[in-house]
């Protein structure tokens, strides 16, 4: 699934390619992705100019003129992918905006995912109820925002409500270069975990979008980035040691998600 890293480089390659052009047509090929009837995009986005493409946690928004955005969620294993030949595309294909120049792009979705389309004074509650964005929170925001908080932090910093964009893939190496445990209560937390906390998650999101993202989810060009498993020192290596310590690395439930954890260096009572 497409986390912050991904749709931070989507995002940029789409701004890149698309601004300025002009939108000629719309197909859709699925319906319950939609916020309102096919008709309102057939009818709305064609003679629309991309002005902007911006990241939103895991959202991509798709400033069209000035009147209407595009919100596209990937969802689980959707892809959206931008094309000069339309004779080419995949059989499960959602969704095709094609512009005036004969270029375009597909989206392909496989476990929900959302293409809405928003006017100017109209509301987004999907959106509008997400947390701030992590790269922008200093320490003093993160320690706000940790503030009189009862849960756990793995459930807490994975509930986009809290914090947008960071998901189960990238929150393994997270909580490893912060040496927490992931189901520590937050009211536990010291000063300084927080500050380990904060600063492992720019370093992690930062370097997997230097990188071009995850090795396993492709771009607006087809293309896969460079962060894979190489650069997680321990996730998804049950039974591998740690690189640090030596302890042998255990892979644990956490709620409705696992996590790899070194037992040494993100203990549960430190
Ligand atoms: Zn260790």
């Amino acid at each position: 699934m497409p986390e912050l890293p991904e749709i931070v480089v989507i995002s940029r390659q789409m701004e890149r390619t698309l601004k300025g052009k002009t939108v000629a047509e719309v197909s859709i090929f699925q319906h319950k992705m939609l916020n309102r009837p096919v008709s309102d995009f057939k009818k709305i986005l064609p003679q629309k100019t991309v002005v902007s493409v911006t990241p939103f946690g895991k959202w991509i928004v798709v400033q069209c003129s000035e009147e209407y955005r595009l919100l596209i969620n990937l969802g689980m294993g959707g892809e959206m992918i931008y094309f000069t030949d339309k004779e080419s595309l995949p059989q499960n294909t959602r969704a095709i905006v094609e512009f005036s120049d004969g270029s375009g792009f597909f989206v392909t979705l496989w476990w929900f995912g959302y293409f809405h389309l928003v006017g100017k004074n109209e509301s987004h509650p999907m959106t509008e109820t997400l947390g701030p964005d992590p790269l922008s929170l200093s320490e003093t925001d993160f320690f706000r925002l940790l503030e009189n908080r009862k849960g756990q932090i793995k459930p807490f910093l994975l509930n986009q409500k809290n914090i947008r964009g960071i998901g189960n893939y990238y929150i393994q190496e997270i909580l490893y270069r912060a040496r927490l445990h992931p189901l520590r209560p937050i009211p536990t937390l010291t000063k300084e975990e927080k500050l380990r906390l904060h600063q492992a998650i720019q370093s992690v999101l930062q370097e997997a979008i230097a990188l071009g993202a995850s090795d396993y989810e492709k771009n607006f060009f087809g293309q896969t980035g460079g962060f894979g498993l190489s650069h997680m020192r321990i996730a998804y290596r049950e039974n591998a040691f740690c690189p640090c310590c030596g302890t042998k690395v255990e892979k644990i439930p956490t709620g409705t998600t696992s996590q790899f954890i070194c037992p040494q260096c993100q203990p549960f009572n430190p």
